[in-house]
């Protein structure tokens, strides 16, 4: 995935009212060096950032995105993000994109050490080809995440329900997926439930109902997610938010990770145990998720 774009913003005030803020944005070779090397971001992995689809040129669940961008940064104690001027970086962002699949990424760290402001950008990029894990799918390992269903709620310090740049435990837990013989994982707690994969969130279907983890196991609550459960529950289906034992997932009738670009990829087994593929609905679901939102 090259980087075609990339802008840097000089972030304002979440109450700055002005109309247009190009003034903020700085357009920069998306290939040649844009950052100081006292950035925190890369120092600490102290900042935000949210990823987004991008379909021809039009940005998927855009304000669900910025509303989960500033609910990041203020768990992280970082300035509220500005709706308005994040807005329009990435309607800049959007019409850089060729027609097609692509991705925008917000980024927001908390600056240069010692630093005056947060440091700002956005990029955009051409997505990669996911077609085929849409309709084949993912096998799943389980992985276990080390804390308990209520780690998220008595140590909000770990950041749980914030999209922070520190993903190396995230990527790491892809790797052992991989020499496991898998393609995915699912984070499970240590008292047995299952919370979401590095990359998506999960959703379960049993008979006419759907279910997800509730966002207060300390889970990012996922704009795809949601976005699914709009589509299903106007077709009439019950659409719920609980723990999750681990057990449900195996028996579960079918089973999708969900999340912004690679949208819905059907989940064909879990460690090493077939489940059950709905090739229809999941059809329908990224018929959905490819159409403008
Ligand atoms: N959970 C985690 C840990 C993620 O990193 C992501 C997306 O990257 C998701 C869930 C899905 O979120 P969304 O549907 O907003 O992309």
């Amino acid at each position: 995935m090259s980087l075609r774009f990339a802008l840097m913003i000089v972030p304002v005030d979440a109450d700055d009212e002005r109309e247009d803020y190009a003034s903020t944005f700085t357009v920069v070779d998306a290939s040649a060096p844009a950052l100081s090397v006292g950035e925190l971001s890369t120092q600490r992995g102290d900042g935000v950032f949210e990823s987004i689809g991008v379909i021809d040129g039009h940005a998927q669940e855009l304000e669900p995105h910025v509303r989960r961008l500033e609910h990041s940064a203020l768990l992280c104690d970082l300035p509220a993000p500005n709706h308005e001027q994040w807005r329009q970086a990435i309607a800049v962002a959007a019409s850089a994109c060729p027609p097609g699949e692509a991705v925008i990424k917000l980024i927001l760290s908390r600056g240069v050490e010692h630093g005056p402001t947060p440091t700002a950008w956005v990029t955009a990029a051409v997505a990669a080809d996911f077609t085929s894990v849409r309709k084949d799918g993912v096998r799943v390992v389980t992985l276990d995440r080390g804390y308990d269903l209520g780690a998220g709620e008595r140590a909000p310090w770990l950041l749980l329900g914030a999209k922070t740049l520190s993903y190396a435990v995230n990527m790491a837990a892809l790797r052992e997926a991989k020499r496991r013989g898998a393609d995915d994982a699912i984070f499970v707690t240590n008292d047995g439930f299952v919370l979401e994969a590095p990359t998506a969130s999960l959703i379960l279907r049993s008979g006419d109902r759907f279910v997800t983890t509730a966002p207060s196991a300390g889970i990012l609550h996922g704009t795809t997610q949601l976005s699914v459960y709009e589509h299903l529950s106007a077709q009439g289906f019950s659409c719920d938010y609980a723990g999750i034992r681990t057990s449900e997932l195996l028996a579960a009738d079918a089973a999708w990770l969900v999340s912004s670009v690679r949208l819905a990829a059907p989940i064909t087994a879990v460690d090493g145990s077939p489940i059950p593929v709905d090739p229809q609905l999941t059809a329908d679901i990224n018929r959905y998720l490819l159409s403008p939102r």
